[in-house]
């Protein structure tokens, strides 16, 4: 077992990997920007070092300061967390190369799923549906506007590198194709380093359902069940749930079993090592499409856990070490509901409009049936230059209705002040009568906002 772990990350999921190592007994090293000098998980960790100024960039995207790190603190393995370089092949290797355990999927698996194009024919070769498409990138405004007549609008234009949502477009006509296609570009060009574009079916209505997939080095794989993650705001998960309500209805009773097989499949014709997450979306007539596979720990790992009884970065770290997977797929069940509300410091009713700044007030829920996993305190200034998750709140109950109150009593005990949060609009959700009956798609967070209801959330807010 390794005997000390360098947490390439920072904020609730650098917490989430220390209190795992913790629970393990293995001592933590954290590293932090000079912006989070005094973040939380700074002062949990056993060390800790700085490696560079705030931006991104300058700190937790920079290879050879995180592994010099790692050298100088005589780290076992590194864990990186979500975002940054934690699906980084190339970081991946250069761990390996000097002797460092990289806990997560083997860089062959990264590569062999490393774009969403990649992903895509990887996802035909194991016979599970994609979403009709160009067959890989479109290099010319023309090929984009052949591939989306053949289509057939509504098409989107998405970046191959694309992630958390951005680098994509909706077209529902060429003049609209034609813009989408070079404003795609130029996001994915500015954000990820590569303009590369495909065209695929834009599915109306859909649901975004995925699946926790896990791999040992053995040559074992399982599947943990779904999350509903439908509630989203600007192609971002706001809220999510397991199991997932469409899977309640009578006609998609088989569903579950399906795609749970196809996420097996994606897994074993990839070669998949350690946590993944596969991800699909699903119409209005239970026809599901892959869309990509998420080759790390996901920000909404907790809903799964609370439901399996199973600690996932547990389990990812006793993989990395090369522990046999402990569990066959009968001894997976779902027990209860989990719902899990991203804490963002950004303004809902101004655009999701960020908010940084001091936390002057701080208080976090409790009581029987709430976990919060984030790495906010009053005093603790936000710095600008991450994403503006500052917690999780998840709540776990008999079914989903006891899971939902329990989330609604929760929200309105979290005290945030000095800053805006989306509480207040996450408080909305949970009361709309659309929510509560498990009846949304994709579509419902812009039609709270929209119109004339949203007056209405602002007044009960
Ligand atoms: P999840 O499905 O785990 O919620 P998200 O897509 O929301 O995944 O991303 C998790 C985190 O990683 C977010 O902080 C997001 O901004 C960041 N992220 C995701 N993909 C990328 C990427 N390609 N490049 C940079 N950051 C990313
Ligand atoms: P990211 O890498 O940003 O997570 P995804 O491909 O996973 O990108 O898509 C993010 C979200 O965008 C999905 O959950 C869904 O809401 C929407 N989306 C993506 N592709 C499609 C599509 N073909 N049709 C409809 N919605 C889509
Ligand atoms: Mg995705």
């Amino acid at each position: 077992m390794f005997e000390k772990i360098l947490v390439a990350n920072r904020g609730e999921i650098a917490m989430r990997i220390i209190r795992a190592c913790k629970e393990l007994n293995i001592k933590t090293v954290a590293v932090y920007s000079k912006a989070d000098a005094n973040s939380m998980h700074v002062e949990v960790a056993d060390e800790a070092i700085c490696i560079g100024e705030g931006p991104s960039a300058d700190s937790y995207l920079r290879i050879d300061r995180l592994v010099s790190a790692a050298e100088i603190s005589d780290v076992d393995a590194i864990h990186p967390g979500y975002g940054f370089l934690s699906e980084n092949a190339h970081f991946a290797d250069v761990c390996e190369s000097c002797n460092i355990r990289f806990i997560g999927p083997r860089s062959a698996a990264m590569n062999a799923l490393g774009d969403k194009a990649a992903s895509r024919t990887l996802a035909k070769r194991a016979g599970v549906p994609t979403p009709p498409g160009s067959d890989g990138l479109v290099a010319t405004e023309q090929e984009a506007l052949t591939s989306a007549r053949k289509i057939g609008y509504p098409v989107m234009i998405k970046a191959v590198a694309g992630g958390g949502g951005r680098g994509m477009r909706v077209a529902h006509n060429d003049v609209a194709l034609v813009k989408g296609y070079h404003t795609a570009r130029s996001e994915a060009e500015k954000a990820f380093g590569n303009s590369g574009v495909y065209v695929e079916k834009f599915i109306e209505n859909p649901h975004h359902i995925e699946f926790q997939i896990f791999g040992d080095t053995k040559g074992n794989w399982v599947h943990m069940g779904e999350r509903d993650c439908s509630i989203q705001r600007r192609n971002q998960k706001l809220i999510e749930e397991t199991p997932s309500p469409l899977f309640e209805r009578k006609e998609f009773r088989d569903l579950r079993k399906k795609m749970g097989r196809a996420a097996l499949k994606i897994a074993e014709v990839s070669g998949y090592t350690n946590a993944g997450t596969v991800e699909f979306i699903v119409d209005e007539g239970g026809n599901y499409y892959f869309l990509e596979v998420n080759k790390r720990i996901q920000v909404e790992h907790p809903i799964t856990e609370e439901v399996t009884g199973i600690d996932l970065v547990r389990l990812q770290i006793l993989v990395a070490a090369g522990e046999k997977l402990p569990m066959s797929q009968n001894d997976i069940q779902m027990k209860g509901h989990a719902i899990e509300v991203r804490v963002n410091a950004e303004d809902a009713f101004d655009d999701f409009r960020p908010s940084p700044g001091r936390i002057d007030v701080y208080y976090a829920p409790g009581g029987r049936g709430v976990r919060v996993d984030s790495h906010a305190y009053a005093g603790y200034t936000i710095p600008p230059y991450y994403d503006s998750m500052i917690g999780k709140l998840i709540t776990y109950g008999k079914d989903r209705t006891e899971a939902m109150n329990i989330m609604s009593r929760a929200l309105s005990e979290y005290m945030i002040r000095g800053i805006k949060t989306t509480i207040p609009f996450e408080q909305a959700i949970l009361k709309d009568p659309d929510f509560r009956r498990g009846d949304y798609t994709t579509h419902f967070v812009e039609g709270l906002l929209g119109g004339a209801r949203r007056e209405l959330i602002q007044v009960q807010a």
